[in-house]
């Protein structure tokens, strides 16, 4: 991206930690919001190093719409939201930073998810719609609607999605798996049967 024009659909923090990691190298780097602030979606440092930042700026109220080139991008169709007026702007590359969604379709149907494929752990599991739940005591925390299966970090739903947070929780883990080995035991499957 050095010295081209660059764009960014987004407006959350990582929208923002790429406009200024680009800003290094790229001659500009646009931020396109559909919003009008970055201050609802953004944390406050992020927001007061980009509109610092030289060669980045913020377009609000601004959709994409459209892209075209040969081989690769090259102008890019942005909506204003206000008036609906369109206009093409010469674009080398669009980086699309407009969240995430967790790739947990391959877990098995027994291990309840929310509509989004967010894993859902601990007491929710008894409140969670069409959840069942074999065992006679509460889920664990971060134990999902499996026993003896642990979800720790961004894909449990409603967690914090921060590093710190997913680390902690992948600690606390260890702990709670103990736990349920300890507790759980006696209605694990017989171990004389197992010939163990
Ligand atoms: C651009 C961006 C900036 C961020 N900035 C910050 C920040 O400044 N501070 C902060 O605290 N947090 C930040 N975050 C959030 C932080 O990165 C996450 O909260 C954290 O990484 C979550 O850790 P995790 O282990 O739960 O998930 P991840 O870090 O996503 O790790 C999950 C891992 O599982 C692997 N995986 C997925 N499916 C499978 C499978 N089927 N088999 C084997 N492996 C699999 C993935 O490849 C990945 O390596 C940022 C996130 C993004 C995207």
């Amino acid at each position: 991206m050095k010295g081209q024009d660059v764009f960014i659909v987004g407006a959350g923090n990582s929208a923002g930690q790429a406009a200024l990691h680009l800003a290094k190298h790229a001659r500009t780097v646009t931020l396109l919001v559909r919003g009008d602030s970055l201050g609802r979606s953004m944390s406050s440092y992020l927001v007061r190093a980009v509109e610092s930042a030289a060669n980045v700026r913020v377009r609000y109220r601004t959709e994409v719409v459209d892209g075209h080139g040969d081989r690769s991008l090259q102008r890019i169709k942005l909506a204003d939201r206000a008036n609906g007026n369109e206009e093409e702007v010469s674009a080398a590359a669009l980086f699309v930073m407009i969240g995430g969604h967790p790739h947990t379709q391959w877990l098995p149907d027994d291990l309840a998810r929310d509509p989004q494929g967010y894993v859902i752990t601990g007491p929710d599991v008894l409140e969670y719609a069409g959840t069942r739940w074999e065992r006679n005591r509460e889920p664990l925390p971060l134990e999902t609607s499996m026993s003896g299966v642990f979800a720790a970090g961004d894909v449990r739903q409603d967690s914090i999605k921060r590093v710190a947070s997913a680390v902690g929780e992948g600690a606390t883990v260890v702990r709670v798996a103990h736990e349920h080995l300890r507790t759980d035991e006696p209605e694990r499957a017989p171990r004389s049967a197992m010939g163990v």
